[in-house]
């Protein structure tokens, strides 16, 4: 049986490859699972030089005896090309494969730090949203693969914990980006910095005045390791995110302006149920985890920009 102080699922994704790295930095012993399906080898390639990284290359849905005193359940696609591409196995990873963890977490008498997500709220009715807002989600639309998974994992969470008295703690994570995005992945910040690269039209679903609310990773990251030191009691749900909000015409004339493209914006059809504000309230993260992000948008994109100019020779 493979031991670790810590599992991350997912690890070799673009949140959980920062994960990984940094629980590494801080000395854990850290076993990453991880099926590829989103993921990249070279997301994680640096971390075989640290004696504490271990991969376990495994699908979360299926069964297995992993021991750690930490699960990050991070295994899931995110991007909603990614997850409406195989909607039946984006439902069972986040039931099925939430169950195996919590599971595993039961056996091991170890703590769940859950990764759900804003999408949770929906097309939400309420801005921004607080932990205690129920959400406006379409149970039948094209989302509902990911986001009633999502919701059906926290509820899985919350009556192992109830039943069993397992220790969970629920992060809602809203829109990240940073370095190690893949370029393919479909969401908007690696779109538009693609499109900008190769001075393509910058696509906008919809009037472009929908908004979202970016949190650079590096605060994620610092986020999600105060949650595991959250003292036991602390299930959240808590939301992660930085309350920064902005609409996606205002980011594409940004990401136009900082890559010195000479794309020109064009507008699509906006997909079904695209929400159309989200925005993190964050007073509960602020108090009980003492945490604030404090990368801006424009320096974290800079910092964005740095890496796709790199990997695409620029
Ligand atoms: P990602 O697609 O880069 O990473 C997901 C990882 O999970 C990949 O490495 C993939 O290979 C792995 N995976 C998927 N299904 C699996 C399975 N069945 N078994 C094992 N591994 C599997 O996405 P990300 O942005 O890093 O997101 C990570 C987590 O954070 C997801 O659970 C996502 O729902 C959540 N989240 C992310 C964001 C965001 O803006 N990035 C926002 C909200 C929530
Ligand atoms: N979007 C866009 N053009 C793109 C990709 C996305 O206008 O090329 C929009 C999308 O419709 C949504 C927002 O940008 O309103 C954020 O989309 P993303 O897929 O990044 O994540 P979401 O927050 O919708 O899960």
């Amino acid at each position: 049986m493979l031991m670790a102080e810590v599992l991350v699922t997912g690890g070799a994704g673009f949140i959980g490859s920062h994960l990984c790295e940094r629980l590494i930095q801080e000395g854990y012993q850290v076993i990453c699972l991880d099926n590829f399906s989103t993921g990249k080898l070279q997301n994680i390639n640096h971390l075989f030089q640290s004696k504490l990284f271990k991969l376990y290359p495994h699908d979360v849905i299926r069964q297995t005896s992993l021991r750690a005193k930490y699960y990050f359940n991070l295994a899931c696609p995110a991007s909603p090309v990614h997850y409406q591409t195989d909607p039946v196995r984006t439902i069972q990873t986040s039931v099925y494969g939430t169950d195996n963890i919590l599971k595993q977490a039961l056996e091991a008498d170890g703590v769940v730090i859950q990764a759900s997500t804003s999408e949770i709220y929906g097309d939400p009715l309420e801005h921004p949203q607080t932990e205690d807002y129920w959400g406006n989600v379409n149970p039948i639309g094209l989302r509902s693969c990911y986001n009633e998974g999502k919701r059906l994992a926290e509820a899985l969470c919350f009556a192992y914990q109830r039943q069993y008295g397992v220790n969970i703690k629920v992060v809602r994570i809203f829109n990240t980006y940073g370095p190690r995005m893949n370029e393919n992945d479909g969401r908007v910040i690696p779109n538009f910095f693609l499109q900008a690269i190769r001075n393509d039209d910058i696509t906008i679903y919809g009037d472009g005045q929908q908004t979202r609310s970016f949190c650079f990773i590096s605060d994620l990251v610092a986020g999600l390791i105060k949650t595991m030191h959250a003292r036991d009691d602390f299930t959240g749900p808590v939301n992660l995110g930085n309350p920064y909000e902005i609409t996606i015409l205002e980011l594409a004339e940004k990401i136009i302006k900082i890559t010195h493209s000479h794309s020109k914006i064009t507008f699509k059809q906006l997909p079904q149920d695209d929400p159309k504000v989200r925005c993190p309230n964050i007073d509960k993260a602020r108090k009980e985890l003492v945490w604030n992000p404090q990368i801006s948008l424009d320096d974290g994109l800079e910092e964005t920009w740095l890496y796709y100019k790199k990997i695409f020779n620029k």
